[in-house]
């Protein structure tokens, strides 16, 4: 008791402490209040106090076998680092526990045959979906939104929207489509609709036909599943109200690591503001581009702004498992009730922003690039504009890169929180225009080390942290005090 109050009076003496010689405290000037604490926040976010957290990941890395991939020690350590440092500057700081595959093997051979009717070859016919649960089931087979015969060319939505399970009898086993959208999406919808199993068979087309290996990094669902061939699938669908036998015998591992969840104690609690970025690498090297850029800059943005009289509450992520299948924010998100949900206004995600090779990339919010995936959710477009303005400030050009869904905003997005970023590029080729933009060199990766060994401390464009630093510090402080 004695602790919360000291707490309260000293929080309470901050906020006066820094609005007062402002004096720009009123809500009719949200305006000049957001770019005053923007503006305050860029200053405070230097580029050596970032590359002092990127050196304590490398520092990490190299005292746990060279790298922080989740299940390891390395990771274990990156938590603690981002954990103690935000608990120390006084935020409140969470740890969730998320799941991942620690281990998965399959112990004999699936089974697949039609009650009174034909016997399917295993691992030629069909494929247990890596990592299925092990499961033994006869039911009923139940076809879901199925586009037979097939289009020309790949348009199946079977299973993609969690309406197509409408009037689906729980029990009985699921009959997908292979198609347009992850096999994830579908395995998680027909999971969530009471498949007692799952059989997803290829779409049909011309070398979309066969059955093969597949993992496809989802368990959730909980029941046994399996790829199959079209001759499968044509042979089930041509048959509704057949009984299926659906075996598979394999041993499942989860393993448990923690996103770190870092709020401000002030800011209204109906308003939220999010600020994300991976901490995790992967296995082959210590990640300190990917993902220590976002993750260090992430938290010296926190650290710096612990004081500030935020009008929102800001909420600043740590996720676990992005590298494994965006787990961490995918779990996090999944675990939101509607009512919390609807109290995350933006989401901000900084994943890769110093590469050696750096372009200024945002997530195209608008779709105004027309590439690739759609525009972002309504209000991604005003983010975009955002960052925009703090580049065209610095005289900086910026590009788009399209809201393919390769992190942690993904699974965001898919809820219809509103999204945006920063990205320096990947395993992707800088091209002339770009290289006549940002400098660098044309025809060669943004960053040549991607997911390797030497993605180390040397794998750092210094000027590109400092000045995304400075891009994370404008936005973030700007949303904690007005919404776009
Ligand atoms: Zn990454």
């Amino acid at each position: 008791m004695r602790a919360q109050g000291r707490r309260t009076m000293r929080w309470g003496a901050v906020a006066a402490a820094v609005l007062l010689p402002l004096g720009l405290a009123s809500p009719a000037n949200a305006g000049p209040v957001a770019d005053v604490f923007a503006k305050l926040l860029v200053k405070q976010v230097k580029g050596a106090n970032v590359t002092k957290h990127l050196d304590a990941l490398q520092g990490i890395a190299d005292a746990n076998g060279g790298t922080r991939a989740v299940g390891t020690p390395g990771y274990a350590a990156s938590v603690d680092y981002v954990a103690g440092r935000l608990k120390k500057a006084g935020y409140k700081v969470t740890r969730q526990p998320i799941n991942y595959v620690q281990d998965w093997s399959e112990t004999s051979p699936p089974v697949l045959a039609q009650t009174g009717g034909t016997t399917w070859v295993p691992n030629e016919d069909f494929f247990t979906f890596e990592p299925s649960p092990a499961g033994d089931v006869t039911a009923q087979v139940q076809a879901v939104d199925l586009t037979l015969p097939p289009t020309p060319t790949p348009t199946s939505t079977s299973g993609c929207e969690e309406a197509d399970f409408t009037g689906f009898v729980a029990g009985r086993i699921a009959l997908i489509q292979r198609g347009t959208c992850a096999f994830a999406t579908k395995i998680r919808n027909a999971g969530k609709a009471g498949a007692s199993g799952i059989i997803v068979f290829n779409e049909g087309q011309p070398g979309r036909t066969d059955a093969f290996v597949l993992d496809i990094g989802e368990w959730r669902a909980g029941v046994p599943m399996v790829f199959a061939d079209f001759a499968v699938g044509q042979a089930l669908a041509a048959n509704p109200g057949a009984s299926v036998h659906l075996k598979v015998d394999s041993d499942l591992r989860l393993g448990t690591s923690d996103n770190v969840i870092a709020e401000t104690r002030l800011g209204l609690p109906g308003k939220v503001v999010m600020v994300g970025s991976h901490l995790d690498s992967v296995p082959a090297g210590p990640g300190i581009n990917d993902n220590g850029s976002g993750s260090a800059a992430n938290l010296e943005v926190a650290l710096q702004m612990a004081h500030f009289p935020v009008k929102h509450k800001v909420r600043f992520a740590f996720w676990a498992a992005e590298e494994i299948g965006l787990l961490g924010s995918d779990q996090y998100v999944e675990k939101l009730s509607p009512a919390e949900r609807a109290k995350i206004k933006l989401y901000l995600n900084f994943d890769m922003i110093a590469s050696p090779n750096h372009a200024y990339k945002l997530y195209d919010g608008d779709d105004s690039d027309g590439a690739g995936s759609p525009a972002g959710p309504p209000g991604s477009d005003r983010i975009e504009k955002t960052f925009e303005r703090f580049f065209t400030s610095r005289n900086l050009a910026t590009v788009g890169t399209d809201f393919d869904g390769r992190s942690d905003y993904g699974p965001f997005i898919a809820v219809g929180i509103p999204s945006g970023g920063i990205f320096t590029g990947a395993e992707g080729i800088k091209t002339p225009e770009e290289a006549a933009l940002f400098g660098g060199q044309a025809g060669v990766a943004y960053d040549a080390c991607y997911h390797q060994a030497c993605d180390t401390i040397t794998n750092i464009n210094a000027t590109a942290l400092d000045v995304n630093a400075d891009a994370i510090a404008d936005s973030t402080a700007r949303y904690a005090f007005e919404l776009p």
